[in-house]
């Protein structure tokens, strides 16, 4: 079992509110004479609480620490220390909010916010040009009721892993839905994203996924697109899924771009 490593600790009084003891280490990160209104209201928080189990803190440094406030008699205790087991269950946490735990691909939400804060930077200036590339599974209800659920999820799976290993570090690969995908390549023309939809065609179809014996042959249908000066997050998604569905209704297995 790991322990809770104490950082630091101080003593107030809940009257005066003044410092009464602290750790050496208390003094360090807070100042001697530090009042307890000055420290909740640098730890953000209201002094109106009664207690608080468990609350995020950052140093300078980006460390997490946890605090605890407890009320006992006519004193306030203040206790800072690190918590290995609870800062690896608030990473987990943070990235199943983040991440869909079946591809590992950005969740629509957040994958939305991300594609936001590019557009906004492309806004400010033409040169942070980038490409947005939507690709959907064709016939994937199919799989599901040839191959049944479980290989319809290995398939998402395999499939993801084959093209996030494709891709740059700097792109951004978003679940977008069920099986449709939505990935950003940021400094990246339209030319250039029509290099990346051909090798996704290419990894979706040229080897088959093989799941408990049974043999599996995929296509996925592409639709890309670059932004315009006058594009919102709207318009824009709106003409990468046009695109997409351009390639649908031409035959699918294809790349379309608008
Ligand atoms: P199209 O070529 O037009 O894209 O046809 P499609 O069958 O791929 O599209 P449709 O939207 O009709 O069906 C998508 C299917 O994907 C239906 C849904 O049950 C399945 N699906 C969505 N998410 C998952 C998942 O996480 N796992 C599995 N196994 N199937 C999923
Ligand atoms: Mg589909
Ligand atoms: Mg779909």
């Amino acid at each position: 079992m790991l322990d809770i490593i104490l950082t630091a600790g101080a003593l107030f009084d809940s009257k005066s509110k003044n410092l009464l003891e602290a750790t050496s280490s208390f003094s360090i990160l807070f100042g001697k004479n530090i009042s307890l209104i000055t420290l909740l209201s640098e730890l953000h928080i209201d002094s109106n609480y009664k207690m608080l189990p468990y609350a995020e803190w950052k140093n300078i440094q980006g460390e997490n620490y946890f605090f605890t406030v407890r009320f006992i008699k006519d004193k306030i205790a203040i206790i800072l220390y690190r918590d290995p087991l609870m800062e690896e269950l608030y990473t987990t946490l943070k990235n199943e909010s983040l991440y869909d735990a079946l591809t590992e691909g950005l969740r629509k939400n957040h994958g939305e916010m991300r594609i936001h804060e590019i557009l906004r930077l492309y806004a400010r200036h033409p040169k942070n040009i980038f490409s947005i590339l939507i690709y959907d599974i064709d016939h994937f209800k199919k799989i599901n009721d040839t191959y049944g659920h479980l290989a319809g999820d290995y398939v998402l799976k395999e499939l993801s892993k084959r093209v996030k290993n494709m891709l740059r570090t700097t792109d951004v690969f978003i679940r977008f839905g069920g099986e449709e995908f939505l990935i950003v390549l940021p400094m990246t023309t339209m030319d250039g994203s029509k290099l990346t939809a051909d090798k996704i065609l290419n990894i979706a179809s040229e080897e088959p996924f093989v799941f408990e014996k049974q043999i599996i042959y995929l296509t996925v249908s592409i639709g890309i697109t670059s932004p315009l000066q006058s594009d919102c997050l709207v318009t824009l998604l709106q003409r990468a899924d046009d695109a997409l569905y351009k390639a649908k209704d031409s035959g699918r297995n294809r790349i379309e771009s608008l």
